[in-house]
């Protein structure tokens, strides 16, 4: 069983890393920010909340965030693993986390965190803008988003730190270089490299 909370500023590769472990280890990937696009393009009354929230880069609030996490943890599949990306963003939502897991029988093992300096998430961020148009990518609300990042999400890792469960990954360098070096981490932490089929 592995569970894992996937951290790291806007731009740093997070999601792709994420579609990467998940298929690695064949446990599901959570992405509350997938959701929320999910639902903003069903135009659901999650969507329409959530939409006014991410397009100005802000965390959309803990009364959606939380019950709608506390939902996808309840299913079946996340019982042999899972993978959060993107959740916890706030010491307040860890705290969070912290209450729901044993709801149902779940328990975090690692939170791995990515990081890069600003010049290399702008650099992401210009390339992703131009294949993928997401409209909280503007330069503007990318900006705010990165600001939020250092506000309210950086502290987790040092909540995390204290518990022993954090580790840092530098995420400069290609998706492969990046990947193999989570891997490395994984396989100190007994995941072994036969589950890993990439
Ligand atoms: P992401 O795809 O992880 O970059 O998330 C995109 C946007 O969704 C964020 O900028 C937030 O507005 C919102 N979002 C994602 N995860 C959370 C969360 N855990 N709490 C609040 N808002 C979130």
């Amino acid at each position: 069983m592995t569970s894992l909370v996937l951290m790291g500023p806007p731009g740093v590769g997070k999601g792709t890393q994420a579609r990467i472990i998940s298929q690695a280890l064949g446990i599901p990937a959570i992405s509350t920010g997938q959701i929320f696009r999910t639902n903003i393009h069903s135009r659901s009354e999650l969507g329409i909340l959530a939409q006014q929230y991410i397009d100005r880069g802000e965390l959309v609030p803990d009364s959606v965030t939380n019950p709608m996490v506390e939902a996808r943890l309840s299913s079946p599949d996340v019982k042999n693993g899972f993978l959060l990306d993107g959740y916890p963003r706030s010491v307040e939502q860890a705290h969070v986390l912290r209450d729901i897991l044993p709801k149902y029988g779940l328990e975090l093992d690692l939170v791995l965190d990515i990081t890069a300096p600003s010049e290399v998430l702008i650099e992401h961020l210009q390339k992703r803008a131009s294949e993928e148009s997401r409209s909280d990518d503007r330069p503007e609300v990318f900006a705010h988003r990165l600001e939020e990042y250092h506000l309210r999400t950086e502290p987790i890792a040092t909540y995390y730190a204290d518990q022993d469960l954090l580790e840092t990954v530098n995420g400069v360098g290609t998706i492969e270089e990046v990947s193999a070096r989570i891997f490395a981490v994984l396989h100190k932490y007994g995941v072994s490299s036969d589950s890993i089929a990439v």
